[in-house]
């Protein structure tokens, strides 16, 4: 099928000058957004075999990207294994049921967040296994030993390049993310907590330290997506402090903070939990280097998994059910599955809440901030119709807020706030601006010539309604259409996952991932090679994995996207 017309529908893709949801047709010739004009010029569209779709009364916006979302890897597996009641719920889909879910909602790019260099070959087969998406991946670096290591003895930045753009091209990675930089080894030495300026207990390089080396290095070889940024002290009252310390210590680097709400919080040393939302917007206007990613908390089930066993550990006595898993990972890395129940009748669980919002509604650039709930820690992403609703439809919050525990609503100012998203706005953060981050330069955008994934929603003022499921998607030239009677993928209130087992999965088209190929110095590899295999588990040498292996054995083709600009000397 050749060319699929659009016809009247209302386009949304303020980047690329369809603000207000402009009607106008829209074709895709062979996976690809084109013009009419421009398919004008080029032949007689009207002859051609195709199909057409009358998108009159609805909303088209090219296809969704999450860009941090656990889909894939150790972490989720071992979640799995100690849940496996669980493989029907929203929280904790499989890969079959992850792909469709997020096609029914007119996904079609998702980024595994913390993938581990020993592991990446598992999280890329995992990944490829979930059908419907293309998918990328964040390495983790800043708890491998031999980095800490190069930066305690002062190794000079192009060394610390080299390094970080061997492990980024050897994993098949699209970006870099630190976990608790330098507190996840730090754990393995019986550190409990570990600020932003402590010196790690053995290797004496501080937290600021590893944030630092690591977001000069990602920005100096080129990468376009900043250095990924889960900050020190995940969840602990007060931790607004380290939030601020570590965007101080990028020292004018971009870096992207991961779920920030998790990272807000004010109160601690015998003050009440509090939130500091205002606080970090207030960071984020002086530092225009920054951006954001939520992770919204919805109230419910869920199980959280995090490469941050520091702060796993701390947090298992909560564990609802009661029982969890931490894994140390020889000198490379660590995590820990806790299963996790928000409660809207909790203190805790409801400023949490609110506190994700106030970040959405108080930072006014939507290309600044994302929509994640770091699923499946703050939530599933099977949620983020409800969530746009909240963030779109001032009374629905307002009710929504009536409904947590009656302290926590009177302490957050989400009340005096009547922000409400456009669909323009929510084009720009779900789409371009991620597409943008990422360095996808032909995705999230309606522009000619751009990929043509795209998503039709049925005009609806419940902006739930309408974008838990859309009329048609159309992804790399095949046309999905719902049926918004039927319930998919999606998820009912009690947190089930219903759909028809015969799903998409079938027609699915082949998988795609998303890299880049940042250059390092040969002679340093050498060096690396001697000094990884004498303190890790598995040899530096193996870890590559080549395009060919991606293609045959793990199935997905690689796409290898353009550097940033020229490399910095
Ligand atoms: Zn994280
Ligand atoms: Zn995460």
């Amino acid at each position: 099928m050749p060319l699929i017309r659009l016809t009247g529908g209302r386009l949304c893709d303020p980047a690329a000058g369809f603000s207000g949801g402009v009607a106008r047709d829209l074709y895709i010739l062979n996976g690809r957004i084109a013009t009419p004009r421009h398919v004008n010029e080029r032949l007689n569209w009207e002859t051609i075999a195709g199909r057409t779709l009358d998108c009159h009364d609805h909303v088209i916006m090219a296809g969704g990207i999450d860009l941090h979302t656990h889909i894939g890897g150790g972490k989720v597996t071992l979640a799995r294994m100690l849940m496996p009641e669980s493989s029907r719920h929203a929280f904790l889909p499989s890969t079959r049921a992850a792909g469709d879910a997020y096609l029914r909602m007119g996904y079609t790019v998702a980024v595994e967040p913390a993938m581990l260099a020993c592991n990446a070959r598992q999280a890329h087969a995992e990944m490829a296994d979930t059908p419907h998406l293309d998918t990328a991946a964040y390495v983790l670096l800043g708890n491998d030993r031999l980095l800490l290591e190069l930066i305690a003895e002062g190794a000079p930045q192009a060394k610390i390049n080299d390094y970080v753009a061997f492990m980024v091209t050897a994993t098949q990675a699209i970006g870099v993310k630190v976990v608790n930089a330098g507190g996840i080894d730090a754990f393995k030495f019986n550190a409990r907590k570990l600020d932003v300026d402590t010196p790690h207990p053995r290797y004496g390089v501080t937290p600021g330290q590893i944030i630092r080396r690591l977001a000069e290095a990602v920005h100096a070889i080129g990468l376009t997506h900043p250095l990924h940024v889960h900050c020190s002290n995940l969840g602990v009252p007060g931790n607004i402090a380290s939030t601020l310390a570590t965007i101080r210590a990028a020292d004018g680097f971009p870096i992207h903070l991961a779920h920030a709400q998790f990272h807000c919080y004010g109160g601690g040393d015998g003050k009440p939990f509090a939130s500091a939302a205002a606080e970090l917007v207030a960071a984020l206007r002086e530092h225009p280097n920054v951006t954001i990613d939520v992770g919204q908390v919805m109230f419910g089930q869920t199980i959280t998994i995090s490469g941050d066993t520091m702060h796993q550990y701390a947090n298992f006595r909560f564990a609802r059910p009661r029982k969890s898993a931490l894994v140390d990972i020889e000198c490379e890395a660590g995590c820990g599955a806790v299963p996790f129940r928000y409660r809207d009748r909790q203190f805790v669980h409801s400023l949490q809440w609110a506190i994700g919002l106030e970040l959405f509604l108080m930072v006014d650039d939507p290309s600044r901030v994302f929509l994640t709930t770091d699923h499946p820690n703050g939530g599933p992403f099977t949620s983020y119709p409800h969530l746009i609703r909240l963030l779109s439809d001032r009374s629905f919050r307002q009710t929504a807020l009536a409904e947590i525990e009656p302290q926590a609503a009177a302490a957050s100012n989400l009340s005096g706030i009547d922000r409400e998203y456009s669909l323009d706005e929510i084009a720009v953060m779900t789409r371009s601006a991620p597409a943008r981050l990422l360095g996808l330069r032909d995705q999230g955008t309606l522009a000619d010539n751009a990929v043509g994934d795209v998503a039709v929603y049925r005009e609806n003022s419940d902006r739930q309604a309408m974008f838990a499921t859309p009329r048609w998607v159309v992804r790399r030239g095949k046309v999905f259409e719902f049926d918004p009677a039927a319930t998919g993928w999606v998820a009912s209130p009690s947190g089930e996952l219903h759909g028809e087992r015969e799903s998409a999965a079938d027609d699915a088209t082949p998988k795609r991932t998303h890299t880049v190929r940042p250059d390092w110095d040969r002679g340093s590899l050498s060096d690396f090679i001697i000094r990884h295999d004498r303190i890790a588990s598995y040899s530096l040498a193996n870890l590559s994995i080549s395009d060919d292996e991606m293609a045959s054995c793990l199935g997905s083709e690689v796409v290898v996207h353009p550097l940033r600009g020229a490399r910095l000397t």
